[in-house]
């Protein structure tokens, strides 16, 4: 059997029963918009998260536009994120007419870089998004004071870290999406809590944002048919929360099965001098959205061509700088370049990983990875 990505078949084989009979239920009800199983799902999350408000909607890339429309950011606010990120944390600022601040990250642990951040502040900057990359938090202590003493917005684009803890010094833990003002994340079939179609969410602990996102997300109606605010039409539809809602409880189990195969690839792979394997974060646990290795002998792209041939999927996120896309050369100075950034689109290589653990596929993917690097 060919080796995928993503292993979403297996997934569903397992527990085909309870999601046939949560669809079934949607269309013997017809509930098809806000049926009972998305009030239940966003319940069972608030609970699983630990945080008092979910507001689902329609996508990941929706939740980070609601998020910046319900803190009243306004056109030529500057906002601060990742260059190493998915197109949709910065894209969503561009539409609202703000600005995107593009900074480096951590080549370690590819999430945001804290040092020299302040040199990018200016009267205008009102918010920053940290992207918890692959699946490991970014480090949210310092992220808060930072954003406290220059009186930010912090929203988590949570969309890779889906039920990874964040261990303050204090020994206080929260899950990652809950600790900044508002959290976003996405339920697209690949994320780690994913459903048969487009979702995502967002989180807040704040009773007033949550009432104004919810707004937002129903055209910015309190009252139906009376509208208070410009909003959007962004729901999650009842068919994909009956399938949240039963691999919601699957998700901590499906975490430790990317754990498992993340750490036997770390195994098998770490003697390879050429490669650097995921290096954890210190106070965040890794749900290992992407098991993505650095290649640092300049082949990145032989590997991932020489795995292509002996039938194993591999990807490159991301291939291409944030400010290096055509789309946002009017947020950029010709030339602007940001080291860590540059070397992590060269290097970055990911690995298949599933949520059940597949020792055969593991070992398929590990001997030809040293094969790779025996032969060059
Ligand atoms: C997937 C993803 C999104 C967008 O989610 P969609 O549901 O596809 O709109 C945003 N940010 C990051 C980092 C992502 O990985």
């Amino acid at each position: 059997m060919k080796i995928q990505m993503v292993d979403l078949k297996s997934q569903y084989e397992k527990i085909k029963e309870e999601v046939n009979a949560g669809i079934q239920d949607c269309l013997d009800n017809t509930a098809f918009i806000n049926g009972p199983a998305v009030k239940e799902f966003q319940q069972d999350f608030e609970k699983y998260l630990d945080v008092k408000h979910v507001i689902p909607c329609a996508n990941g890339t929706d939740a980070l536009q609601i998020a910046m429309m319900a803190l009243d950011l306004k056109p030529g606010d500057e906002i601060i994120c990742p260059a190493f990120t998915y197109v949709a944390t910065a894209e969503v600022m561009g539409l609202l007419g703000l600005k995107p601040i593009m900074v480096d990250v951590d080549e370690n642990t590819f999430d945001i870089e804290l040092n020299g951040l302040e040199k990018y502040i200016t009267p205008n900057t009102k918010a920053i998004v940290p992207v918890h990359l692959y699946g490991q938090s970014a480090d949210m202590e310092k992220i808060l004071e930072f954003a406290k003493k220059h009186n930010l917005f912090v929203i988590e684009d949570n969309a890779q870290a889906i039920g990874s803890d964040y261990t303050f010094s204090d020994g206080t833990v929260r899950k990652t999406g809950t600790i900044g003002d508002i959290g976003c994340t996405s339920f697209f079939p690949s994320k780690n809590l994913g459903c048969y179609g487009d979702g995502g969410a967002l989180m807040t602990n704040d009773d007033d944002l949550a009432l104004k996102i919810r707004m937002i997300a129903n055209h910015g109606q309190e009252k139906k048919y009376y509208h208070k605010v410009l909003g959007c039409n962004s729901r999650l539809d009842t068919i994909q929360a009956a399938v949240l809602k039963v691999k919601l409880k699957h998700l901590d189990e499906y975490s430790e099965a990317r754990n498992t195969m993340a750490d036997y690839y770390d195994r098998n792979l770490a003697g390879i001098s050429e490669i650097q394997v995921p290096i954890r974060a210190k106070n965040s646990t890794h749900v290992f959205h992407q098991y993505t290795l650095r290649v640092k002998n300049g082949k990145r792209d032989e590997l991932q061509k020489y795995l292509g041939e002996k039938n194993i999927p591999s990807m490159i996120y991301y291939p291409l700088p944030l400010y290096k896309q055509e789309a946002f050369q009017q947020y950029v100075e010709e030339g602007f370049s940001l080291p860590a950034t540059e070397k992590l689109c060269s290097e970055v290589i990911s690995l298949p990983v599933h949520t059940e653990f597949d020792q055969d596929a593991s070992d398929t993917v590990i001997s030809e990875i040293k094969n790779f690097f025996n032969q060059s």
